[in-house]
């Protein structure tokens, strides 16, 4: 954690309308949030099992009604089949109305004329939280009828989405389409500190990458070789680069597609002064489970029947002090399975290193995210990104959908 300076980018690396640029007064204002909240049905009562990401949209709604604008919010929550009650925004709006302390009202539906009418009743500071968007089969083919008749509801439309907005559906894209559109601060602030990692961060900018799936993060890495000192390679996707290199994975997660990518991006590693890492110990075991019998291994052959399931304990001090000695740090994707208490350490201890090294420190990705969270780490890091898709995709230089359609400042 980088105490002198915060970890935005500042609003040059921001070329869209924000909420400050517009008036709202009055206005019915269509803020798409992204409240795709994991939910706890313990009891019988379905509640919020984390709010992270409800929490994460409260300078915007904060801001919209403190100037009298009138709120509509909406998002989707996991996949629904159908119109799953299970996945109704009710528990969430809920716990909006816990933070926010306004009025929140839960519409019947996503549009329609009953949605209208209580969108027209709507007073000043108040908000009406429409369904799971995703109730309506016309969301993710962004459909026009359903973009229509979200832009009836409202006067302005605000995305601060973040975490939706690699993808153009018709909360992200076909209502923005249809109504003046800017974006909240939440957006403005993620895409400025993603962006800024590409476009003058510190050096030496110290990139870890871990997690399951290398096809997604190949990108990355190979826009990371380009401006990054290190790259630093731990969780499943170490295994495909071993498999491009002929070592031996056992029965660890390595999907054939990975290899391919692998072998291409180590190619481009030796053209490139950015040092391409991978785990020189790990921690195996006989089975994907935390009971499993584990070993540490020197050197990376994993027998057959075994798999790697961390890095082992010489990787983890080498990537923890890399970490220490950086001016800017990326994480994405665990170290292992850390999950399972067995296969933790290695995610543990770099997550330790991220929260104590001067750097300016970014994670971004949902299981990473999780673990930074099981380790205490949150409050000591000076960006935690909502949105792990829509990060990875910025920083393949690939242009964000919902960011594209806002107007330009
Ligand atoms: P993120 O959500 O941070 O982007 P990913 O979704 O790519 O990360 O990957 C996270 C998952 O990867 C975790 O559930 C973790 O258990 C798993 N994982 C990490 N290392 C391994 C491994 N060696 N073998 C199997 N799974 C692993
Ligand atoms: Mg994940």
């Amino acid at each position: 954690m980088n105490a002198g300076t915060q970890a935005s980018g500042g609003p040059k690396l921001f070329r869209k309308k924000t909420i400050r640029d517009v008036d709202v007064q009055g206005k019915r204002v269509l803020v798409r949030v992204d409240f795709n909240v994991p939910l706890d049905a313990g009891t019988g009562r379905v509640g919020v099992a984390d709010d992270t990401r409800i929490r994460a949209a409260l300078p915007t709604i904060d801001y919209l009604r403190s100037r009298g604008a009138r709120l509509i919010l909406v998002s989707h929550l996991g996949r629904p089949q159908d119109r799953d009650p299970a996945l109704s925004m009710e528990p969430v709006g809920k716990r909006l109305a816990e933070l926010t302390g306004a009025r929140v009202w839960q519409a019947p539906a996503v549009v329609g004329e009953e949605v209208e009418r209580r969108a027209d009743r709507l007073e000043a500071g108040e908000i009406l939280l429409l369904e799971n968007s995703r109730y309506e089969p016309g969301e993710t083919g962004n459909d026009p009828k359903l973009a229509e008749g979200l832009a009836k509801l409202a006067d302005l439309y605000v995305d601060d989405a973040f975490g939706a907005a690699h993808r153009a559906h018709a909360t992200t894209d076909g209502v923005a389409r249809r109504l003046p559109a800017v974006a909240g601060l939440l957006l403005e602030r993620e895409v400025s500190v993603v962006s800024s990692l590409l476009d003058g961060a510190a050096s030496p900018l110290v990139v870890v990458l871990g997690g399951a799936k290398v096809s997604g993060k190949i990108g990355v890495i190979e826009r990371f070789l380009e401006i990054a000192d290190a790259i630093l390679i731990g969780g499943a996707m170490c295994f495909s680069f071993f498999r491009a290199q002929g070592i031996a994975t056992g029965d660890s997660l390595a999907p054939e597609e990975g290899t391919e990518l692998a072998r291409r991006a180590l190619e481009l590693a030796e053209r490139s002064s950015c040092r391409l890492e991978l785990p020189s110990d790990l921690v195996i075991g006989d089975s994907f489970s935390a009971q499993a019998a584990t070993r540490i291994v020197e050197g990376t052959d994993v027998p057959d029947g075994w798999m790697g399931l961390d890095v082992g304990p010489r990787t983890a001090k080498a990537y923890a002090d890399e970490v220490g000695e950086a001016a800017t740090v990326f994480w994405n994707g665990p170290m292992g399975a850390f999950e399972m208490e067995p296969f933790e350490n290695g995610t543990r201890i770099v997550a330790e290193a991220v929260a104590e090294t001067s750097a300016t420190t970014v994670i971004g990705g949902g299981d990473s995210v999780a673990a930074a969270e099981r380790y205490g780490i949150v409050d000591r890091i000076d960006h935690i990104s909502t949105g792990g898709g829509a990060a990875l995709q910025l920083l393949e230089g690939k242009p964000l959908p919902g960011v594209e359609v806002l107007q330009d400042a």
